[in-house]
């Protein structure tokens, strides 16, 4: 541990000051930092469309032993874009959350083979790793806002989506393009029956 703590974070919680109730506020920045890189937020059209970010965590923490418990809700909104029309979804979540700091040596172990580390089962996402000096709040807030982001998120149900061919966005008009044949009836368009 080279880099000295922040003890100035309200997402850091100091063991002597356990047991604790944390308020604690989502910042429009705190939610660009967690969701950067992700492709559909990246896609966004400039900082506007995210203004309307953040969100705030109520959490209870309490000791058990050398463990740490955190509970409570994380509510607030991550804007990303349509994966139709790449317009914004402001995504809501509203999330109850119950996990479990626990020190280093009482940590899940990494599968063996497992070496690219992306696939985290269920139940990893529930323990967090805590030096028994200080609860870091800041990875439970960040991963539930990254979470709240759906595969597949819609602008609305029924978004039309951007012309594949020309790129308009047909929700706002409609293209002139050409609907493109259905792959399985083109075979049959090419067919030239015997008459
Ligand atoms: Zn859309
Ligand atoms: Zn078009």
């Amino acid at each position: 541990m080279s880099t000295p703590p922040r003890p100035a974070s309200p997402f850091r919680v100091a063991d002597r000051d356990l047991p604790a109730h944390r308020e604690l506020v989502v910042t429009p920045a705190f939610v660009a930092e967690a969701t950067r890189g992700l492709p559909l937020r990246d896609a966004l059209d400039g900082d506007a469309a995210t203004e309307g970010d953040g969100g705030a965590a109520a959490l209870e923490l309490y000791e058990d032993g050398e463990n740490v418990h955190v509970h409570g809700t994380i509510r607030g909104q991550v804007t990303v874009a349509c994966s139709r029309c790449v317009g914004p979804v402001a995504v809501r979540l509203d999330e109850a959350v119950r996990v479990t700091y626990l020190p280093a040596h009482a940590m899940p172990a990494d599968e063996p083979g497992d070496d690219d580390g992306v696939e985290l089962a269920e139940d990893d996402l529930d323990v967090y790793p805590y030096d028994g000096e200080t609860v870091d709040l800041e990875p439970l807030v960040r991963e539930q806002f990254v979470l709240a982001v759906p595969f597949a998120p819609l602008c609305r149900e029924d978004c039309l989506g951007l012309c594949p061919q020309c790129g308009a966005d047909r929700n706002f008009a409609p293209c002139a393009c050409e609907k493109p044949l259905d792959p399985r009836f083109a075979a049959l368009a090419g067919l030239k029956l015997p008459s």
